[in-house]
């Protein structure tokens, strides 16, 4: 395990009144299909440093949202799929933001990987990554990366936060020759600027490890949640994009930039 309470930007671990790490669990999907490859256990963490203006689990942002569970409560949970998840996927870690909860999203990653030895996935905005060590990823098989926007502005608009820090941990993870998935959230007159899905491509074309690119129709499914939390949600009068736009997108971010790259379009 690798410390990380000593950093601000993280928030300090948990322990239990014995002693034990713990986290905040928003739920499980123990049926997932589309957080990595075969069929996933995804585990939803609680907090986020990001409020994306589509966002479909506003009530992840704040961390004590969650349940405290221990690492072993987790892993006694996990342990019931794990013969099953060792042949047909493995498990994904996602939130909110994981990274929020480094400690104890990597005490869980090691353990699935030494103790069940389960194909291990991160699905994260990497902004706190710059903050871990190197051999904090040791335990993560593959990164599902979320790049919101490749322009600068406009991603502190749909996010409120710097774009910087999710470029330099895609940059790291190419050094580091670590598999990624990149996702893209499609959102018309958010993300949709030709512009900017040059510049994304451009980027893509730069990394190693990029396997596969997500380009993810935005829709709104999570309206109703920001009704009920009695938050204002931006993008009521947004409507989910034409499939002549989620083509264009997919042609100009399939071009043979990297032969190797496996791309598709998840309609979703
Ligand atoms: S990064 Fe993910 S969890 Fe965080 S606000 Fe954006 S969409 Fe929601």
């Amino acid at each position: 395990m690798h410390p990380t309470s000593h950093h601000p930007s993280i928030p300090p671990a948990h322990v239990n009144a014995e002693g034990q790490l713990a986290g905040f669990v928003h739920s499980f999907d123990t049926g997932a299909a589309v957080d990595g490859p075969g069929i996933r256990f995804t585990l939803f963490v609680s907090g986020c440093q990001f409020h994306c203006l589509y966002c479909h689990n506003p009530d992840t942002w704040h961390l004590h949202n969650g349940q405290l569970m221990t690492v072993d409560e987790v892993l006694k949970e996990l342990k019931k799929y794990a013969h099953f998840l060792q042949f047909s996927g493995g498990l994904t870690i996602s939130g909110g933001e994981p990274l929020m909860q480094a400690d104890f999203v990597g005490e869980i990653f090691r353990r699935a990987k030494q103790e069940l030895k389960l194909h291990t996935a991160l699905d994260t905005q990497g902004f706190l990554a710059a903050h871990l060590p190197d051999d904090w990823f040791d335990s993560v098989d593959l990164v599902l990366l979320d790049i919101k926007q490749m322009n600068p502005e406009k991603h502190k608009t749909l996010t409120g936060q710097d774009l910087q820090p999710s470029l330099d941990f895609a940059l790291r993870l190419s050094t580091m020759k670590k598999k990624m998935w990149i996702r893209y959230v499609l959102v018309p007159g958010y993300t949709d600027d030709p512009a900017d899905i040059d510049a994304l491509a451009t980027f893509v074309d730069q990394l190693s490890g990029v396997e596969r690119i997500d380009v993810l129709p935005f829709h709104k499914m999570g309206e109703s949640k920001w009704l009920e939390l009695n938050m204002d949600y931006r993008l009521s009068d947004v409507q989910p994009p034409a499939q002549q736009s989620i083509d264009w997108v997919t042609h100009k971010l399939t071009l043979p930039i990297n032969s190797s790259i496996t791309r598709c379009v998840k309609q979703s």
